[in-house]
């Protein structure tokens, strides 16, 4: 079996490294004796002209270290002020400096000086995530020639979005010296397919195959999962039912989301405000649980979202708290797995109303972690990509409090029989495609994309 070299953002570190990628990718690594490639987390003051061994997982794992400069332009520069907003339909929260660019260039191009003496003959490498697209290029630069594929977790941006970039084109020739692109939606896909179309020379071959830059690049949907068995299982274990429930109240409704502003928790709590306002009788009825621990808090607009969010709760539980009741409880703190899937378990309705996301893993851990007998109900955004699959949940236009607010009343009244008629579908789709699933087929499609000859002029 040839070696499987995954490369990511961040490298998996801790004794014990159990994240949904790293569940998915750890029998691919450990059978194929692969490596996983990733950042050390810090950045530092010295960094090393060589990966540092992380032992202690079952697979290597490789670290690369990154100077402050390169670290903030790179990562909090043009990942995460540029291609996430974008990514995410908000180009107006962009912010463009040309050292951002160059820095990002920088990073994957020392990224692949520092993988080139680990890797060999007959390995396949898998690029994760907005971080590296410029990967391929770096390493084909340098003589690489076996496989490389790239999996984007985020939507991939339409063309008006993807003119906002100060360089359109060079994303597209970075995507170029991939064999296999795998996007989470079929949104994704057609959203590169006329992107490219629009701003490089893409020509489709096929559905799933095209021309472009003077190469042949395979491109196909491979929606992501969870690792659905232990999520059951973690549900089922989870604390004790009636503590859990004289900790939540007897109705609630819960979101689990990173602060972030494409998750859409203003217009959600404007949606339960307008809830409470025409269903007065739900008063003291149903309350609403937010987690939402913080994340990028240098970048100005997750310092605005967090004002915004904070200010929204308030509002809405002046409104309406009584002595014995409170509406909203926004919680910013990360919770540990087994207490996220007792929550989960015990929530009525399961709020994921994002404006923009690429999958959205929170819809099939609330779906997984649900009681067969007695379901909850999954409010579900039609812009995560998890909308494509998981078409039995309530689908609502985020950007519309009213319609929310409406889903959320059919949700409190729905009848049991209709609830488990929703969610039997729903967790069959949660177990069927799995985080397994989804690494096995990704991997299976790099193997054929790469068997084909490759293209090497425009003739
Ligand atoms: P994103 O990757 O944009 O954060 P996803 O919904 O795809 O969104 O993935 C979020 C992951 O982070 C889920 O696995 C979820 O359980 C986890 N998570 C989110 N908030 C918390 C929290 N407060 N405590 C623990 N885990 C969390």
């Amino acid at each position: 079996m040839s070696r499987l070299i995954a490369v990511s953002n961040r490298l998996p570190l801790g004794v014990n490294p159990s994240g949904g990628l790293v569940v998915a990718l750890e029998d691919a690594l450990k059978s194929s004796g692969g490596v996983w490639i990733g950042f050390s987390g810090e950045p530092s003051e010295y960094p090393a002209d060589h990966l540092h061994e992380h032992p202690g997982a079952a697979f290597q794992r490789l670290s690369f270290d990154l100077n402050v400069e390169d670290y903030e332009a790179y990562y909090l520069g043009y990942s995460n002020s540029i291609l996430w907003p974008l990514c995410h339909g908000r180009p107006n929260l962009m912010e463009i400096r040309p050292e951002y660019l160059e820095g990002y260039r920088r990073v994957s191009a020392r990224v692949a000086d520092l993988m080139l003496p680990h890797l060999r003959e007959g390995d396949r490498i898998w690029v994760q995530d907005y971080q590296l697209f410029p990967l391929a290029a770096e390493l084909r630069q340098r003589g690489v020639t076996v496989p490389i594929g790239y999996f984007l977790h985020i939507p991939f941006p339409g063309p008006a979005d993807c003119a906002a970039l100060p360089n359109p084109g060079e994303l597209f020739d970075w995507l170029s010296h991939y064999d296999l692109l795998g996007f989470q939606a079929q949104r994704d896909l057609g959203n590169f397919a006329e992107s490219a179309r629009q701003l490089a020379d893409l020509k489709p071959l096929s559905d799933s195959r095209f021309r472009l830059s003077g190469r042949e690049v395979q491109a196909q949907v491979f929606p992501i999962g969870i690792d659905a068995s232990a999520f059951i299982e973690e549900a089922r274990q989870a604390p004790d039912e009636d503590r859990m429930r004289s900790l939540t109240g007897a109705r609630m409704m819960i979101g689990v989301d990173r602060l972030d502003y494409s998750k859409g928790l203003p217009q959600r709590f404007r949606a339960f405000q307008l809830l409470l306002e025409s269903n007065p009788d739900l008063i003291e009825q149903i309350s609403f649980l937010q987690i939402a621990p913080p994340t990028r808090e240098s970048v100005a607009a997750y310092q605005d979202i967090r004002e915004e969010t904070e200010h929204l709760s308030g509002r809405v539980n002046g409104q309406f708290a009584t002595l014995n009741w409170t509406p909203i409880r926004f919680i910013h703190r990360p919770f540990p797995r087994n207490v996220l899937a007792g929550l989960y378990r015990q929530a009525r309705i399961g709020l994921v109303t994002p404006l923009a996301d690429g999958m959205n893993l929170v819809a099939k851990e609330y779906v997984a972690a649900q009681d067969v007998v007695d379901p909850g109900v999954l409010i579900l955004s039609r812009f995560a990509g998890a909308a494509e699959t998981m078409t039995d949940a309530l689908i609502i236009n985020p950007h519309d409090p009213h319609e929310m607010a409406e889903a959320m009343a059919e949700a409190v009244h729905m009848t049991p029989k209709e609830r488990r008629r929703r969610h039997s579908a729903l967790l069959q789709g949660v177990v069927e495609q799995d985080v397994g699933w989804w690494s096995s087929t990704y991997l299976a499609a790099l193997e054929k994309a790469a068997q084909r000859p490759v293209a090497t002029s425009d003739g």
